[in-house]
């Protein structure tokens, strides 16, 4: 066999990127010091280049890439870091799990869920564990982006989740060597992506004290804030702003908002996310490709990990309720101390109840992941390696169609989204997407059996919630 030379070897980021399957975290772009960039593409989303590549980057960059084939996987990460603790395949290793928020009701609406988030954030900063974290927040251009918060105004002011791409690279090397601590925030790929840029420098490695993981379902481009502003009156070239959710005490906390605002007004419009067209996440418009090969659904490589508590006992309750799992003792700690405080409320849940909380996640993440992997390996199409295993056979006909579907609307939707910009026509758009949305929402009807089972439970939850108010 012929020595393998620095041309003819392959490595897998090569993969990754050629078949769209970057998700743009920017994880290559730290550790090759810029020389692989990661930038926003027409269809709103990050991409790495690696045009400029040498042989060496694109080796630490597979080793670094969350979709490479030669990076450690979300268990072998977690076995390095999290040995003692239980695991479960589902959720991966778990210290304690509970369901939870802050009591402070005046401080609800600023968060998306729970807002433990940022109060375990805040925790950490007060009592001097950190100097600062990175998250992503408000930014000039484009709306969101990562960014270094140093004080308690900063981590105030970056509330609420930002279904809006990001990419860490320039936040990650802008803090490197300057001898402070950080909290790193990130949903499941960021998460993985920074901990395996940690493994390869160390000066990251001794900065990055905390993982803070959130839960996905998928990563919207930024087409999906533009086609909601849109369809509330504000093209593209005027948005300034979006909020993805606003809470109302009349509602439940599914029935959350969205709000958009013009540049140079002071004016928000709003409308309830599920009335607007892609407003349902089972939908996947602007899904980004990459996600179509994730099944790590609770950031199962961070110390801690918050999304929303989905069960009907919470949901019915307008200000949001988080699932909190947590891995690390110093965050476990924090907690325990704020529930015996009162400053949070906590219900302890166990595996299963924090499972069911993503029963959505699930269905797309690991059922939906074996038949894209199936259909992938048919039509020979690289595809990362997963932990799943390709295959048809746990699924209905039924259900096998309905996924196949979801990812055409997330392809359509990107595709005619672009077009419609181009033609300064929404309709554009809504011509291309609306039958694709119909004919799913059609499949997925739920049977008056489950429809009145589910309205039972919260009305159930509602009148319990009235007699044990807290
Ligand atoms: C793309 C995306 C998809 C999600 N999908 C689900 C889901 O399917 N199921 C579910 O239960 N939960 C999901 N979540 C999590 C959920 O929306 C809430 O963010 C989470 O429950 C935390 O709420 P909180 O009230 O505790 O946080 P808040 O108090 O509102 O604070 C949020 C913190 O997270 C940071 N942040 C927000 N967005 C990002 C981001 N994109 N990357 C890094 N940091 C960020 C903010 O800067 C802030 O520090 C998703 C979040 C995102 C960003
Ligand atoms: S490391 Fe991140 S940005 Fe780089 S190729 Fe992989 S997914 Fe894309
Ligand atoms: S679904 Fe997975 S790959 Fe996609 S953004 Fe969420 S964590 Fe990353």
């Amino acid at each position: 066999m012929a020595p393998q030379t620095e041309l003819n070897h392959t490595h897998s980021i090569q993969n990754v990127v050629e078949n769209n399957v970057c998700v743009g975290c920017g994880a290559c772009g730290v550790v090759t010091n810029g020389r692989i960039p990661v930038t926003i593409r027409p269809r709103g989303y990050y991409q790495a280049d690696l045009t400029g590549a040498s042989d060496a980057d694109l080796a630490i960059g597979s080793r670094v890439c969350p979709f490479a084939d030669e990076s450690k996987n979300e268990d072998e990460v977690a076995d390095l870091h999290y040995p003692d603790l239980p695991h479960d395949d589902r959720i991966g290793r778990y210290r304690s799990l509970f369901a939870g928020r802050i009591r402070d009701d005046a401080q609800i609406p600023y968060s998306s869920s729970g807002g433990l988030t940022s109060w375990t954030l805040i925790q950490l900063l007060d009592r001097g564990l950190i100097d600062g974290v990175i998250h992503v927040r408000d930014f000039d251009q484009p709306m969101f982006g990562y960014t270094v918060s140093t004080t308690r105004e900063e981590l105030l002011a970056g509330r609420k989740s930002k279904y809006y791409p990001a990419t860490f690279d320039e936040a990650l090397r802008s803090i490197r060597g300057d001898s402070g601590r950080y909290a790193f925030v990130g949903i499941p790929c960021a998460i993985k992506a920074a901990r395996h840029v940690a493994a390869e420098d160390p000066v990251l490695r001794d900065q990055i004290a905390f993982f803070i993981g959130i839960v996905c379902g998928h990563l919207k481009t930024s087409a999906y804030a533009e086609s909601f502003a849109w369809q509330l009156g504000i093209e593209p070239d005027r948005l300034d702003t979006v909020d993805f959710r606003i809470k109302d005490p009349a509602l439940t906390s599914r029935q959350y908002s969205f709000g958009a605002r013009a540049a140079g007004s002071t004016e928000w419009s709003q409308a309830q996310t599920l009335s607007l067209v892609g407003g349902s996440w089972g939908h996947a418009v602007f899904q980004l490709n990459a996600c179509n090969y994730c099944d790590d659904v609770f950031a199962e490589t961070a110390d801690v990990v918050f999304g929303d508590a989905w069960l009907s006992k919470y949901e019915i309750d307008w200000r949001g309720t988080n699932v909190v799992l947590t891995r690390n003792e110093t965050i476990d700690q924090i907690l325990r101390e704020g529930a015996a405080t009162g400053a949070i409320v906590k219900d302890e849940l166990d595996p299963d109840a924090v499972a069911k909380t993503q029963a959505g996640n699930y269905r797309h993440r690991r059922d939906g992941l074996a038949v894209r992997l199936a259909d992938d390996e048919k039509t020979a199409r690289w595809a990362p390696r997963k932990r799943v295993a390709p295959g048809y056979d746990h699924v209905t006909p039924e259900r096998v169609k309905l996924i196949r579907n979801r990812r055409e609307i997330s392809e359509v939707s990107q595709a005619a989204f672009e077009d419609a910009k181009a033609r300064n026509d929404l309709q554009v758009y809504m011509n291309a997407i609306q039958p694709l949305i119909a004919a799913y929402q059609n499949e997925t009807k739920l049977s008056l059996t489950t429809r009145v089972r589910n309205k039972l439970q919260r009305e159930t939850w509602k009148l319990v919630g009235r007699f044990t108010k807290r």
